[in-house]
């Protein structure tokens, strides 16, 4: 596995921390978040560690394309593709990013405002 160190995430991935999973591949894996902002909220991780949206490269961007068409199949089955749902991923302090191995937020099943706070 890519988990060198601690990281939630890739403890998830890796079922050593169990998480309401919705959706699994190859390179993904998508779940409920625990503290949901909306009636449906997930996120969309990819299974390699990669810690920001700053350490993407190369080699490992591909993954992102992938979390992208996860999180319309997601939208897709939860019945929300036509209503609308909102992909997000925060990168570091100032957007609020607290778990440090990147993640897609799926957020839906409400009015979304905008801008975001
Ligand atoms: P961030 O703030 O880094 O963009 O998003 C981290 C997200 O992970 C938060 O929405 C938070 O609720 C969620 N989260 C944190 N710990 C856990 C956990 O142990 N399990 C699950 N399912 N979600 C978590
Ligand atoms: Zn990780």
């Amino acid at each position: 596995m890519n988990s060198k160190h601690d990281c939630l995430f890739c403890d998830i991935a890796a079922k050593k921390i169990p998480a309401d999973i919705i959706h699994e591949s190859e390179d993904l894996i998508v779940f409920h978040d625990i503290n949901p902002e909306a009636p449906l909220h997930c996120l969309i991780i990819p299974r390699i560690h990669i810690a920001t949206i700053n350490d993407l490269n190369a080699k490992n961007s591909s993954i992102v394309g992938s979390m992208y068409e996860a999180a319309a199949e997601v939208a897709e089955n939860f019945n929300v593709a036509k209503k609308g749902y909102r992909v997000v991923m925060n990168c570091n302090k100032d957007a609020g990013q607290s778990v440090f191995h990147i993640h897609l937020h799926l957020l839906a099943g409400r009015q979304l405002s905008w801008p975001p706070g």
